[in-house]
């Protein structure tokens, strides 16, 4: 495991590491944050979008095989919320036909699948320690680098393209240019806050599982009564409460409720815009109408509060607003 200054720095790694360039065409959800497509464009790859899962929205799985092709050289699975991806059958496509998985795991640090972490199920695993995630150190990342083959290269990379790395342990006698690289690394001092962090990551993400249940089970009578839509988790994933989101009947009624949340002082909000209708995806031929799972539940989902110093009475008067808003 590597520590970077960000995951956009871990993701870049990745794609340095599994020499990804232009011909080659990389495998992921258009409902994805920019820097895990951005890391594979910037080596001249070309994105292959695919739609997601309606109760996860991560990756669907079922859509893997077909968008496979001679120029597919790596997938790259992101855990959303940090609920796992189908990685059985990602992983078993990937060995298939011969491809590199890099894990988006941003959200997914200490999350599981079938009892195994994520972020180690591909060749390479890309973490976050953003202000945003669940540990934080501001900005920050790791990699995790997950066969012995790309070990040495990765230090490598990470340290400006020098053997630096070997000539700190004394392998060799000074230290020079030896591959491409660039700075990956975090500075000490983030690299101590986040020792902080990982000291209490027990802790921390008890609380969020704590807020994250009292959401679930404050807005449970809302979604059997079908005003909304609750998150979902497969059995076989075990995530840590990244994210708690819900999702509305449509866009109009999402910006209603977020104008009658922030009228009561409370912040909710939204994200991805689906990559491939992004100015960018429509450079690489994508437009609107070709992933509509990913259109609609983009336009559904709304996010709402959920951090450390949260506290539960806070969240009862989140969900208080939206019954207000629902059955008022
Ligand atoms: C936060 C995030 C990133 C980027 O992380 P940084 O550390 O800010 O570079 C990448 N992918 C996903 C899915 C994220 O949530």
């Amino acid at each position: 495991m590597l520590l970077t200054h960000s995951c956009t720095g871990a993701l870049e790694m990745a794609a340095l590491l599994c020499e990804v360039g232009p011909g080659d065409e990389v495998i992921m959800p258009s409902y994805a944050f920019v820097s895990t497509v951005n890391a594979f464009v910037l080596r001249g790859a070309r994105p292959c979008f695919v739609d997601i899962r309606r109760d996860t929205l991560n990756l669907d799985e079922r859509l893997l095989e077909s968008a496979i092709n001679e120029r597919t050289k790596v997938i790259v699975p992101m855990h959303y919320a940090g609920v796992g991806c189908e990685m059985d059958t990602v992983m078993a496509l990937a060995k298939q036909y011969g491809l590199y998985v890099v894990e988006d795991a941003a959200q997914a640090l200490g999350a599981k699948y079938r009892d195994r972490y994520l972020g180690t199920f591909g060749e390479l695993g890309c973490y976050s320690f953003h202000e945003t995630k669940n540990l934080i150190s501001g900005e920050g990342g790791a990699l995790a680098v997950n066969i012995p083959e790309f070990e040495e290269r990765a230090e490598i990379i990470r340290q400006k393209g020098t053997n630096r790395a070997q000539f700190l342990r004394g392998e060799v006698d000074k230290y020079s240019w030896v591959s491409i690289g660039s700075s990956f690394l975090p500075s000490e001092i983030v690299a101590a806050f986040l020792l902080a962090q990982l000291e209490n990551e027990q802790m921390i993400n008890a609380k969020r599982m704590a807020l994250w249940a009292t959401y679930h089970d404050a807005l449970a009578d809302l979604a059997q009564e079908g005003f909304l839509v609750r998150p979902h988790w497969p059995e076989q994933c075990t995530p840590t409460a990244h994210i708690y989101y819900i999702l509305t009947a449509d866009i109009e009624e999402r910006q209603a409720l977020i104008e009658h949340l922030a009228a009561r002082d409370i912040m909710a909000v939204f994200h991805y815009v689906p990559l491939h209708t992004s100015p960018m995806g429509r450079k690489f031929g994508y437009r609107p109408g070709q992933l509509p799972v990913t259109e609609e539940l983009s336009e559904r989902i709304l996010r709402l509060p959920l951090y450390y110093s949260l506290t539960e009475p806070e969240v009862l008067r989140v969900t208080n607003a939206v019954r207000e808003f629902y059955l008022a």
